[in-house]
């Protein structure tokens, strides 16, 4: 897609994610949601998520993921669907299945959901509560990725990859079948935010890599045409920078619960970035104008290895959240590529030893937590859902 800088109108987007909270019962180590996670009460009232998808489909936005946290906590779900349907953007909800029963999903359905993206820890119900940091989730997901089936929408299963569940890919994809699934993405753990403090804990082998691989191609062609099987790559391992949101500015657009909207969800972590906010600003010029698009959008500002690399427009130079994670200037290569002078830090990780797995540290509310995690399995059932 063709990408342009200056006094040009850049490409339309055609994706919004839509935060509509942080709040959430699980409390994954990986979670995208940022460390410090939005306050309930600075939540955009269903009426402002319904101009901002107004908004969103006059710069031409089709397609809308509502997710969290866990949609499901907002009491006014149903309106902002209706309010996308009748804005003419295609809803998909994205869920741990926590909190849903077949009253909602049809006031959900009558309302123009389109289909439903399920998040599943393990095939295995002990260890995916564990990972979840709450007793009970994967009930809750089998009762609702049944719920789906009747209802008829299509179900996508989510899984994020890493070392505790990795050696159980062949286990969920017979669970994706199981519960009658559509579409599986097996997605390998990107290592900021939430990911980066656990890294420790979450980074997998080598070895559980390639064999997960083949396994994922093995499936793959055994379940052709039934279920579309999706790996996301394991950009530490491969020395190759993945194209994050297929380039800064390009495609798609996050807006946060608060109404700061960002061009990746994990930006809020680039610390000049000073990004917009729907309630200061109308979305088009956030997304043709305001300095925070406009930053590393296209190939200008490229410097260092990816300046005039034949790759510049398959990769975009990586991810700019771990350029900054790991160096400290978002502006350098992504140090995943094998071509950048700071490889040696992902390089070095990913072939190291593994020490024994630390706990994780989980989600709390409202602040970053000062370290440690919860003792040992099923320990989650007390704790609060984030950021209430
Ligand atoms: S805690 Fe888990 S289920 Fe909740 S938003 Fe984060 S990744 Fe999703
Ligand atoms: S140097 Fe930059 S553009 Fe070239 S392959 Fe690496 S990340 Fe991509």
């Amino acid at each position: 897609m063709a990408q342009v800088t200056g006094s040009t109108d850049p490409a339309p987007p055609w994706a919004l994610l839509a935060e509509l909270t942080h709040a959430c019962p699980l409390h994954c180590p990986y979670c995208s949601n940022p460390l410090e996670l939005a306050r309930r009460a600075s939540e955009l009232s269903g009426g402002e998520w319904a101009d901002v998808l107004r908004q969103a489909a006059e710069l031409g936005v089709v397609h809308t993921h509502l997710s969290g946290g866990e949609p499901l906590l907002r009491p006014d779900l149903e309106q902002i669907v209706a309010a996308a349907e009748a804005a003419g953007i295609y809803t998909q909800l994205v869920t741990s299945g926590t909190g849903l029963d077949e009253a909602r999903l049809a006031a959900l359905t009558t309302a123009g959901l389109r289909s439903v993206q399920l998040s599943v820890q393990h095939a295995d119900p002990r260890a995916n509560d564990r990972i979840a940091g709450r007793r009970s989730s994967f009930a809750a997901k089998e009762r609702a990725a049944a719920l789906v089936r009747r209802a008829g929408l299509p179900l996508g299963l989510n899984v994020v990859l890493h070392r505790d569940n990795l050696d159980a890919v062949d286990a969920l994809i017979d669970l994706g079948v199981d519960w009658g699934v559509d579409r599986i993405e097996l997605a390998n753990t990107q290592f900021y935010g939430w990911g980066l403090l656990n890294r420790t804990a979450l980074l997998p082998t080598r070895d559980q890599l390639a064999r997960a691989r083949e396994t994922v191609e093995r499936r793959r062609e055994q379940l052709a045409g039934r279920i579309d099987l999706v790996w996301v790559v394991p950009d530490y391992f491969d020395g190759v920078a993945k194209p994050c949101m297929g380039g800064w500015g390009a495609v798609s657009l996050t807006v946060a619960p608060d109404g700061t909207v960002l061009p990746c969800p994990a930006a809020a972590s680039l610390p000049d970035l000073q990004p917009p906010n729907v309630r200061d600003h109308p979305l088009a010029w956030i997304w043709e104008r305001s300095p925070a698009f406009n930053r590393f959008r296209g190939t200008e500002w490229m410097t260092g290895p990816c300046h005039g690399c034949p790759r510049q427009e398959e990769d975009f130079g990586g991810c700019r959240c771990q350029a900054f994670a790991l160096t400290g200037d978002a502006a350098r290569t992504d140090p995943a590529c094998a071509l950048s002078p700071d490889h040696h830090l992902v390089r070095e990780l990913a072939d190291g030893g593994r020490p024994e797995a630390p706990p994780y540290v989980y989600r709390r509310p409202g602040a970053v937590p000062a370290g440690g995690g919860f003792p040992g399995p099923n320990s989650g059932e007390n704790l609060p859902t984030c950021s209430q």
